[in-house]
């Protein structure tokens, strides 16, 4: 897989972490944009729903995105899915994360 330096637009291979030409920490360019996953309406069980958030966070943060929004529901998985994340964050896999203000049933998690 290949990527591109998001400020100069340099082909990069996928585990470079800065940029050849200008220099450029590769891991926190993000284009802006935010990847919408539901995890929670599949009939997941909370075990099936926290593997689906950290395969796609895992997934979501080699790319682009700038945020993932985990639609997550108002039950159980809702309250599992926030107490991993605080986990994440504090290990520095996840920048910060927020319920949704305006949908408490979809969290906002910042990856770069
Ligand atoms: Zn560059």
């Amino acid at each position: 897989m290949q990527g591109i330096c998001l400020v100069c637009g340099m082909h990069v291979s996928e585990n470079t972490r800065s940029c050849p030409k200008c220099d450029n920490a590769l891991d926190l360019q993000h284009d802006g944009s935010t990847i919408t996953v539901d995890i929670a309406h599949d009939g997941e069980r909370v075990s099936e729903a926290l593997r689906k958030m950290q395969s796609e966070i895992d997934s979501a943060s080699k790319g682009v995105a700038m945020r993932i929004r985990l639609v997550v529901g108002s039950g159980l998985i809702r309250d599992e899915v926030l107490l991993a994340l605080r986990d994440l964050k504090f290990r520095g896999d996840v920048r910060d994360f927020e319920s949704e203000p305006t949908n408490a049933g979809a969290v906002l998690v910042r990856l770069k």
